[in-house]
């Protein structure tokens, strides 16, 4: 997850010694009772809950073609289990065609007027990809320096069990309500994205916690509060019906691939920046990475200089990107001495989350239509889309959340955003219109995520746990005192 360099100062308190090196992992004082009292019983749950997450991270439930589907139903069956241990009731699950199942189940309201809020995650995962990269076997769950490697047990095991776990930690009497939502399939795609609306009662709720995301760098508590949103466009140049002889005919011969550069050559300015008009772009005025931790995260070497210009944030998440991704034309140990008859470009552009990725993808095959480099026309076609999220900020949940990471993790929590798209956000958030959307959890920037051995980091999944816990006691808190009227 790319971020921004920008970031709010990281200590909620005075620091005695301003040149003192901040300590990422330390965690606060207990500032009262109340406070000590729920880190006391996440604390006490923390080891069983870690060996529930090692049964479930044991189970290869990947839910992609190829894969057999009982070790899905496997999952399925202990994630069931492990819900009605602890205490959730109205267990049921949805069946789509060609979807593995979806598991809710509710925890009523301990009185009428407490908020209703649903917890998401899912338990399949990606598939392992080269076993020959993993330093130890995929699906045996392994302790190692601080935390525990197994694939998908960041992404989204952990976050699974941190919604188990702010069950128990209320002896599975929460002081909300609480509708689970726990998908088996969202590492593949599945229907389920464009189901929530069409049965919205299930889904009615005040806030939701969407626990598939986590921290821009471990020790910073995160809320993700934007996704940016994609559309593909594909060009492409026909200038003669085959190949001709450079020699003879070039120099006034059209050149397709020379056509097609130069077009490619207008979709960004001097500096990198997007050029092409009609694309929303704001400053980022949430925190992020350094550029420091940028470089390294993508692998950047020294000397290579960074594209565009201003804030970080602002090119990766409130600003536009553009890729080329594909370009078709002869290749280098293929190439004869003959002007190139045809060639094509995929572009992908990432989009503002606020702006609607089919507005956006007409705007950029609006700008190359016009181009006609030469005087040559070019052929677009647009490809698939796919909808930004921004959640707006300022409500009882966002206070409460924002309050609860905050005491989780001792240090001021920041807004980030994701140039991933997570579909069924806009699914559930068009089911339940008005419900608050926080994404946080115990992933973190450097959990390898779809990558071979992937982690997840004990201190992480503790206070992923504890934001959580604490966001459902302050939130129905905030709802007592009437805060949301
Ligand atoms: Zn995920």
């Amino acid at each position: 997850m790319p971020q921004e360099a920008h970031e709010p100062n990281a200590a909620p308190e005075p620091v005695p010694d301003p040149l003192a090196t901040p300590e990422p992992l330390a965690r606060p004082a207990p500032r009262h009772t109340a406070s000590s009292a729920l880190e006391g019983a996440v604390d006490a749950l923390l080891d069983e809950l870690c060996d529930d997450l090692r049964r479930l991270a044991a189970i290869p439930s990947i839910a992609f073609p190829g894969y057999p589907p009982e070790p899905v139903h496997e999952a399925r069956d202990l994630v069931t289990e492990l819900l009605r241990g602890a205490g959730a009731t109205g267990v049921e699950e949805i069946t789509l065609p060609g979807t593995a199942p979806v598991i809710t189940a509710t925890v009523p309201p301990p009185t009428p007027d407490a908020p209703t809020v649903l917890l998401y995650a899912h338990y399949d995962v990606q598939p392992p990809g080269d076993e020959r990269l993993w330093e130890t076997p995929p699906f045996t769950p392994t302790d190692i320096d601080g935390g525990i490697r197994a694939r998908g047990i960041a992404d989204d095991k952990a976050n699974l069990m941190v919604h188990i776990g702010a069950l128990r930690v209320f002896g599975g009497r929460p002081p909300v309500g609480v509708r689970i939502v726990f998908e088996g399939q969202e590492e593949y795609g599945s229907d389920f994205d464009d189901y929530p609306p069409t049965d919205p009662g299930r889904f009615a709720c005040d806030a939701m916690v969407i626990a598939d995301t986590g921290s821009v760098r471990p020790g910073t508590p995160t809320l993700t509060t934007a996704l940016r949103g994609t559309a593909d466009v594909l060009v492409e140049v026909r200038t003669l019906p085959a190949a001709v002889h450079s020699g003879a005919y070039g120099g006034a011969a059209p050149d397709a691939l020379l056509v097609l550069l130069k077009a490619l050559a207008t979709l960004h300015d001097v500096h990198g920046d997007v050029a092409v008009e009609g694309l929303l772009r704001e400053p980022w005025t949430g925190g992020g990475l350094t550029e420091p931790e940028f470089r390294e995260l993508a692998g950047v070497p020294e000397g290579t200089p960074l594209l565009g210009s201003g804030g970080l944030g602002e090119r990766l998440w409130s600003g536009p990107a553009l890729t080329v991704t594909g370009l078709d034309a002869p290749a280098v140990d293929r190439a004869a001495s003959a002007t190139v008859p045809y060639a094509r470009a995929a572009l992908n552009l990432r989009t503002h989350p606020r702006q609607d990725p089919a507005e956006a993808q007409d705007a950029l095959m609006r700008h190359l239509r016009r181009l006609r480099p030469y005087g040559v026309p070019l052929t677009v076609t647009p490809g698939p889309t796919g909808p930004g999220y921004q959640a707006a900020t300022t409500g009882p949940a966002y206070r409460a959340a924002r309050s609860a990471l905050r005491r989780a993790w001792g240090a001021e929590p920041v807004h980030a955003a994701s140039g991933g798209s997570i579909p069924l956000v806009n699914g559930l958030a068009a089911a339940a219109p008005g419900a608050e959307v926080l994404l946080f959890g115990a992933e973190d920037v450097r959990c390898n995520l779809h990558g071979p051995n992937e982690r997840v980091l004990l201190s992480e999944f503790r206070a992923a746990l504890l934001a959580e816990a604490a966001f459902l006691a302050e939130y129905a808190a905030a709802y007592r005192r009437g805060a949301p009227a």
